[in-house]
C-alpha cells in the first residue's frame, strides 16, 4: 500500500465517522476488495462527501421552513383581521355609526341606458389567384349601462338608506 492510498483511506474513515448514519449503509462496491484500489476508495470518499452535502442542505432547508412558516402564518392572520375590520367599516350605519350594522333589504334596477361604440376590424387574405386583399370594416356595438339602487337597513337603529351602483356589460 502506497502512502497516498493510505492517506485517502484515512480521510475516508474520518468522513465515515462524521456521517456514521450513512456510512453504515453498504454500497454496491463494498463487496469488491477496495483496500488496494485507490480509484474505488476515491469514489467512496466522493460518495460520502456528496451524502454529507445532501444532509447539510436538508438541515438548511429545515431551518428555513422553521423560520418562514411562523412569519407566513402571522402575516396571513394579520391580513384576515384587516379584511374583517375593513368589511365592518364598509357596512357602517350612517346614522348611529355602528360598524357592521348594514343589512341589505332589496336591490332594484332604476335605469338602463345604451352607449354606442365602434369596432374596427382589418381582414387580410389571398384569393385563388394569389392576389392580396385588405378589407377594413367597422361595425357599431352597444354597451348596456344598468343603474341599481341598493336598500339597506341598520340592524341596531332601523335607519334606512340607499346607495346606487352601475353595472356595464
Ligand atoms: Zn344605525
Amino acid at each position: 500500500m502506497t502512502m497516498k492510498s493510505f492517506l485517502i483511506l484515512f480521510l475516508g474513515i474520518l468522513l465515515a465517522g462524521s456521517v456514521s448514519g450513512y456510512a453504515q449503509q453498504p454500497s454496491a462496491d463494498s463487496s469488491v476488495s477496495s483496500k488496494d484500489d485507490p480509484h474505488l476508495i476515491k469514489k467512496q470518499i466522493d460518495q460520502l462527501a456528496f451524502e454529507r452535502r445532501v444532509q447539510k442542505n436538508e438541515k438548511e432547508t429545515t431551518a428555513k421552513v422553521m423560520l418562514w412558516a411562523p412569519i407566513t402564518l402571522v402575516g396571513l392572520a394579520g391580513l384576515i383581521v384587516a379584511l374583517v375590520l375593513l368589511s365592518a367599516y364598509v357596512r357602517k350605519c350612517p346614522s348611529c355609526k355602528a360598524k357592521g350594522a348594514r343589512r341589505k333589504i332589496a336591490v332594484e334596477l332604476i335605469d338602463t341606458s345604451y352607449e354606442k361604440y365602434t369596432v374596427r376590424e382589418t381582414r387580410r387574405y389571398t384569393d385563388m389567384f394569389n392576389v392580396r386583399h385588405i378589407e377594413d370594416t367597422t361595425s357599431d356595438r352597444y354597451k348596456t349601462i344598468n343603474t341599481y339602487e341598493s336598500h339597506y337597513r341598520c340592524k341596531f337603529c332601523s335607519h334606512d338608506w340607499t346607495r346606487t351602483f352601475i353595472e356595464v356589460r
